[in-house]
């Protein structure tokens, strides 16, 4: 696949974090004007805001659609940000290339439908514009790729990638789960894909906001896209995450940004000692759950000449309250050894079916 590096981009200003700021939605010229000259000057260089919006229930407001396009190119013309908007059918795509839009980028909702995305991959056949790929509401990282596939198919090349969070079917504190394996894992896949963070989203509230800054800058993020209202309380959607101008501005500058690497000799020579200690706690934990597993097999055999179940609930609850008890002594949460545990029980029980009833 072939993705530029930000580098590359032509963005006005290229410096870590690359910051796209603006309302959640375009709402009059006068707001849309009164934000944008708050973040002129800052190291905002994207001025994003939605033009339709996609709304869970019909009713609410749903943006002004392509007349909100002239806010946008206004925005442009007296501020020199680039703008940024997102599309959802090939006909915001001409929309917002007729209106010269500076970038454009794909909604959650839109990026977990294969054939939204590809209509939209069709209509930018030929044109050589930024796209941002939200993660799908639903955490599943193939099709985040595939979306990004889809686009990189058609000739794009200035493609990213934007962590807003997962919708959870549990209680969670944030609106959308940051999930951060996620975006880790597309990293990991894609290694020169940019990959921006979107803190209004994950949050759902101004509060958090930093923090997810400070933890996105952390991963290496490359940018950041956070929602910026000139008055949020009176914002027409997503009144309660969106930041002021001003507030966003001081947030900046309180993040500092860390290197990607040093080329300090000790700095490395250090780095290198402590990564072969953890290659070496790796290999040895590897070859405990080898021996742990010979175990599960010698029991999986008695249970298969006695036809026991596999799974004996009364004995995995007592595994649960030892590991619980254990984690406490070594500082470790009991979500973090759950995590581990269920993974060893249930490959454990996989092993054990095999062995009993076959593939
Ligand atoms: C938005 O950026 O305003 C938006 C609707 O985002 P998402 O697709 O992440 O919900
Ligand atoms: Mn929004």
């Amino acid at each position: 696949m072939n993705i530029s590096p930000l580098a590359q981009w032509g963005l006005p200003d290229a410096q870590r974090p690359i910051v796209i700021a603006g309302p959640c939605s375009a709402e009059s010229e006068e707001q849309m004007l009164a934000t944008a000259r708050g973040l002129a000057g800052t190291h905002v260089t994207i001025f994003r805001a939605g033009i339709w919006k996609p709304r869970t229930r019909p009713g609410s407001f749903e943006g002004y659609g392509s007349r909100a396009l002239d806010w946008l190119r206004t925005v442009k013309k007296e501020t020199g940000l680039w703008t940024a908007t997102e599309v959802a059918s090939p006909k915001h795509v001409y929309e917002a290339l007729r209106t010269q839009v500076d970038l454009i980028w794909i909604g959650a909702r839109t990026s977990a439908n294969p054939f939204a995305v590809q209509e939209i991959a069709d209509a930018l056949k030929g044109v050589d514009i930024p796209v941002l790929v939200k993660n799908p509401v639903n955490p599943d990282v193939d099709l985040w790729q595939g979306a990004i596939e889809r686009l990189a198919d058609t000739g794009l090349h200035r493609l990213g990638a934007v962590h807003r969070g997962f919708s959870s079917s549990g209680k969670s504190l944030y609106r959308n789960e940051p999930q951060w394996q996620l975006p880790i894992e597309l990293r990991r896949r894609l290694p020169q894909l940019p990959m921006f963070c979107d803190p209004s989203h994950i949050a759902g509230n101004t509060e958090w906001i930093e923090d997810l800054v400070l933890r996105a800058i952390s991963l290496d993020y490359h940018g950041l896209m956070i929602e910026t209202h000139c008055n949020p309380a009176v914002a027409l959607s997503d009144a309660k995450q969106q930041l002021t101008p001003d507030q966003l501005r001081k947030l900046l500058a309180r993040v500092v940004v860390p290197k990607t690497t040093s080329e300090s000799p000790d700095f490395q020579r250090k780095l290198s000692e402590l990564r072969a200690g953890i290659d070496e706690c790796d290999r040895e934990l590897l070859e405990l759950l080898a021996k742990r597993m010979e175990i599960v097999l010698q029991i999986g055999q008695i249970k298969k000449e006695n036809n026991i179940a596999v799974l004996q609930t009364g004995r995995w609850d007592a595994i649960v309250k030892t590991i619980h008890e254990r984690a406490e002594q070594y500082h470790f949460s009991t979500e973090f050894v759950d995590k581990v545990f269920k993974a060893i029980h249930q490959e454990s029980i996989d092993k054990q079916q095999h062995l009993i009833i076959g593939d």
